[in-house]
């Protein structure tokens, strides 16, 4: 029987493929395997778990929350939160504007921000919502969807966060209910419209399967933006981000030869991950 879409709503989700627990470049091989319906109106991909406190339990280990990155992850991070400020620094010229990002997780991104911003995150992990609490930025901890918050702000970012939430509907609206008007909302998550999901499939680096509960496109993301009161300015692919991703992805398939002798022209075709910026109507 067909799955309801968690982004479109319709009961368009028909059955794709099935996949061990995985993440990045590794996979389980055993164990239980998770379904992903794929939604013919508006082409998402999503899994129908139940999602219960067992769920988070089996599989976001404590780890999960890492600690500060060090060694070659160190720097990309830090190259990677580099072109996130400046994504935030175009999409709006205000000097001293407040910032929500939504995940924080250990607060990197926020302390990377000039210390002219009014900084604030959300973060679900007690541990990582204190570790960021340390650099100065006002964290609400607790479930973002359901949370109680008075000030509205100027920007609001998530950084690979919607791919995990169970009722991505009510994320967005929560965050389009937060924006000031003409407040810009920047989001990232992984583009399941990428040649590494075309034919990869479970070697799909960005499937993190059973983590990544839906998985986008930019037609899927657009849409989710715009029926909860957000205005959709552009999309554009952060090829910047996970470099080896297209490597990972294609290297069993046919693609792999080309994609070896021509790696940088198809990491720059593959857009495993995009952002969407929009504004609040
Ligand atoms: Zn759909």
């Amino acid at each position: 029987m067909n799955k309801q879409c968690p982004v479109c709503r319709q009961r368009n989700g028909e059955r794709n493929f099935s996949a061990y627990e995985s993440h990045g470049r590794f996979q389980k091989s055993g164990g239980k395997r998770f379904q992903y319906y794929k939604c013919t109106n508006c082409g998402s991909l999503f899994h129908a778990e139940k999602i219960t406190n067992n769920f988070y339990k089996a599989y976001y280990p404590e780890q999960y929350y890492d600690d500060e990155p060090s060694g070659l992850s160190k720097v990309l991070t830090q190259f990677s939160n580099y072109k996130k400020r400046k994504l935030v620094e175009s999409s709006s010229k205000d000097r001293q504007l407040s910032i929500l990002d939504v995940g924080c997780g250990n607060g990197l991104f926020l302390k990377s921000l000039p210390n002219r911003y009014k900084k604030h995150g959300v973060e679900i992990d007690r541990k990582a919502a204190s570790v960021a609490q340390a650099s100065g930025a006002e964290i609400f901890v607790g479930d973002f969807t359901n949370m109680q918050i008075s000030k509205k702000f100027d920007v609001i970012v998530s950084w690979h966060v919607i791919e995990h939430i169970v009722n991505p509907n009510a994320f967005m609206k929560k965050v389009s209910e937060l924006l000031k008007p003409e407040g810009t909302f920047l989001c990232s998550t992984p583009n399941a419209h990428c040649l590494g999901m075309h034919f990869g499939k479970t070697d799909w680096f960005h499937l993190d399967a059973p983590r990544h509960i839906t998985l986008f496109n930019k037609r899927s993301l657009k849409l989710i933006a715009e029926n909860n009161g957000l205005v959709c300015e552009r999309i554009i692919s952060n090829y910047w981000e996970f470099p080896l991703d297209t490597f990972w992805s294609l290297k069993s398939t046919l693609l792999s030869i080309p994609m070896i002798l021509m790696y940088p022209f198809m990491k720059r075709a593959d857009e495993e991950c995009i952002t969407i910026i929009c504004r609040k109507k």
